[in-house]
């Protein structure tokens, strides 16, 4: 690890163009998030927040600009790179939870894991079992998502997104889609990955889940126009 920072943004810009229309979804942005941090970004609907997510978890690349994630310069990766990098460096959750409806539990959390070279069958079997009890699902290994409650669904997503270690947890309003009970457990749950040393990126709608973050980030029109650390936050 150099010091630059689990992923260094410099001059970002996207800029999307469809139907002879230009939207200028990043412009300038400039972030470096540390090792052990846990940052929350807001702002209002369209202000790039999910774009932002996308070119740092490697699912989309900026028009211009320079990336660095986990000492990789993401400008010489090709798309076959990017892939492989975001696999093992990268653990995602979404508001929709995004499992798959005909895999179970247990095979949802695998998935991911299949296709890294650097991981045996039977340590893959075991990390799937340690994220599931990470997030209290054990019980459900076999069940299907359709069974399963909202909350559980997205536990089993966490537990997709921390099996493989990732150096960095990329999360797009995971408590969108829950009522506050399960957003309850899901922000708990977050928080006590922070406390373990995992680093973690959220966007959020919610202020009370912003606030549980270690650095708050705000953002307006595809600019990044507030950056403070949160003193009352857990601590690393
Ligand atoms: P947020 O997550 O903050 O609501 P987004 O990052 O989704 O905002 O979108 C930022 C801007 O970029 C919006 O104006 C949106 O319409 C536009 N945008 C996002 N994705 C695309 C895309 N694939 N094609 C064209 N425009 C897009
Ligand atoms: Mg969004």
């Amino acid at each position: 690890m150099n010091n630059a920072g689990i992923v260094a943004l410099s001059h970002i810009n996207k800029v999307f163009i469809s139907d002879e229309l230009e939207t200028h979804a990043l412009t300038d942005v400039n972030l470096v998030i540390e090792e052990g941090e846990f940052v929350s970004i807001t702002g209002p609907s369209g202000c790039g927040k999910s774009t932002l997510l996308s070119v740092i978890g490697l699912l989309d690349i900026a028009s211009t600009g320079n990336y660095s994630l986990s000492g990789y310069d993401v400008n010489t990766l090709d798309k076959q790179q990017r892939a492989v990098i975001r696999n093992k460096e990268i653990g995602f959750i979404f508001q929709a939870f995004n499992l798959i409806s005909d895999l179970t539990v247990a095979e949802n959390v695998e998935l991911p894991l299949t296709y890294r070279s650097d991981i045996s069958k039977e340590q893959r079997k075991s990390m799937v079992k340690t994220a599931l009890e990470q997030v209290d699902i054990q019980h459900r290994a076999s069940h299907f998502p359709s069974q399963l409650s909202g909350g559980q669904q997205q536990r089993v997503a966490v537990a997709r997104a921390i099996a493989g270690k990732p150096s960095l947890i990329l999360a797009d309003e995971p408590t969108g889609n829950l009522d506050s009970k399960n957003a309850a457990t899901v922000m708990a749950l977050i928080d006590e990955l922070h406390q373990s040393g995992s680093t973690i990126c959220m966007v959020t709608h919610d202020p009370k889940s912003a606030a549980r973050a270690s650095r708050t980030i705000e953002m307006f029109d595809g600019k990044v126009v507030l950056d403070k650390s949160n003193k009352f936050a857990a601590a690393v």
